[in-house]
């Protein structure tokens, strides 16, 4: 892998400290070895890329996507939660094949990496996952994933409905298969989809079996009213209230959305050390409501952010969701609520925090692999912004984003997109849901 300089660049370490520094950060064989200053290569063969005029900060990580939907992107809108899923996206999974999961992963990989997201979650779809790992091998994306698991439901289309045991057997195939894999950039995370999707057996058995492997839980909560009432009238309780008492809360547990939360589930999320996974826009465009975001950190709940599925949001972008995570709470709790470099922590290092990789990535600091996004700051729509925090969360967009490192590799150079072909991935998603669709 050799050495590369990143040369001249305002570096946003979000270090326990907030250090800023001006200078280079230098990587050796995947590993930054110094941050700031001037860099001297120490070999003949090296990279730099220049980052004059721009801001270093870590990758950003997502915790919280769907890649095997966004061939539905614009197919879904307007919908509440459960109309939805019913509707559009269940019938659309059940109608992936192996292929089509691979081409829709890739198009999310290659729409991700070019605006600087270099870490995700994703909860992949009950059949065909594996297609969504092999796809971020060759992106050079760094994904903890997990297939959807799903046994039980109203709605559920008999392609997404499978078996109790099968459902944990072919979870745990995958986790052998991929779980800390290519230099541990990719991991297993189980995912059953949520409480309504999930048998008491299957969510008790997934919480212990994940354990048992060392892999972390991802699934949802509390997302709608609608959802909140059904699983009350299903299992006897509240939402969050309910997957504590099958163990399915913790510190290696992420629930997407925790919009409705009762007081005693606050303090269940805080104590257990659970995972927020915040999703602005999706939680706005299916009018689901709001997570009680800054009450939540104000308590300790760890919150990080995802921008969820196409087909619900309907880029996934993480410029667009610092930028609503920053105002959209801010009606409810005043504009000192969320300054942008809170935002911009749990973008980055919350995001690491969320996939239990916050040792590894998430800061700029020697020791750590180097996962990074190089900013342009000096376009007309930011300049003459002081603060780079401002600047990435109130005027910024990807196509700001220069340059971008996963693991040490340059996945992209001066805004292009080194890994992948995203104008053919974006023809064969644009042909692929043209015959999806038509079928359904
Ligand atoms: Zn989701």
């Amino acid at each position: 892998m050799g050495e590369l300089v990143v040369r001249g660049g305002t570096i946003l370490t979000m270090s326990p400290g907030w250090d800023v520094v001006a200078g280079d950060l230098h990587v050796v064989d995947g590993r930054i070895t110094q941050v700031g200053g001037q860099a001297v290569p120490a070999g003949r063969d090296y990279e730099i890329l220049d980052a004059e005029g721009a801001v270093v900060l870590p990758g950003f990580v997502q915790s919280h996507l769907h890649t095997c939907q966004t061939l539905a992107r614009g197919r879904a809108d307007d919908l509440p939660l459960l109309d939805w899923l019913r509707r559009v996206v269940w019938p659309y999974e059940a109608a992936l094949s192996e292929a089509d999961v691979a081409a829709s992963a890739r198009l999310a990989f290659a729409e991700l990496l070019a605006g600087g997201t270099t870490a995700l979650q994703d909860m992949g779809t009950v059949r065909h996952t594996r297609a969504i790992f092999q796809v971020a091998h060759e992106a050079g994306i760094r994904l903890t994933a997990g297939k959807a698991m799903m046994d039980t439901g109203a709605g559920v289309p008999a392609g997404l409905l499978e078996r109790t045991q099968a459902s944990l057997d072919e979870s745990a195939a995958l986790a052998a298969e991929f779980h800390d894999q290519a230099g541990g950039r990719l991991r297993y995370a189980f995912a059953p989809r949520f409480v309504l999707s999930c048998t008491e057996e299957l969510l008790r058995r997934t919480a212990h079996e994940a354990r048992r492997l060392g892999c972390r839980v991802h699934t949802h909560a509390s997302e709608n009213r609608d959802e909140l009432e059904a699983v009350r009238t299903q299992r006897g309780d509240d939402n969050v209230a309910y997957l504590h008492g099958v163990g399915m809360l913790g510190s290696d547990v992420g629930l997407a959305h925790c919009v409705w939360l009762t007081d005693k589930e606050r303090d269940l999320l805080r104590d257990s050390g659970t995972h927020l996974l915040h999703c602005p826009s999706s939680n706005l465009k299916l009018a689901s409501g709001l997570a009680p975001v800054p009450e939540l950190l104000d308590a300790g709940v760890a919150v990080s952010l995802g921008a969820d599925g196409a087909p619900c949001n309907n880029n996934l972008d993480a410029f667009v969701e610092m930028r609503l995570c920053a105002l959209i709470h801010r009606p409810r709790c005043g504009a000192g609520a969320l300054p942008a470099r809170q935002v911009v922590r749990m973008a980055t290092w919350g995001g690491a925090r969320a996939l239990g990789l916050e040792a590894k990535i998430g800061s700029l600091e020697p020791g750590k692999r180097a996962d990074l996004v190089v900013v342009d700051v000096s376009g007309p729509h930011v300049a003459p912004t002081e603060s780079p925090y401002s600047a990435l969360v109130y005027a910024c967009r990807s196509s700001d984003v220069r340059h971008v490192v996963v693991d040490g590799a340059t996945v992209v150079r001066d805004g292009a997109l080194l890994t992948l072909d995203a104008a053919r991935a974006a023809a064969d998603g644009r042909e692929r849901a043209r015959r999806i669709f038509s079928r359904l």
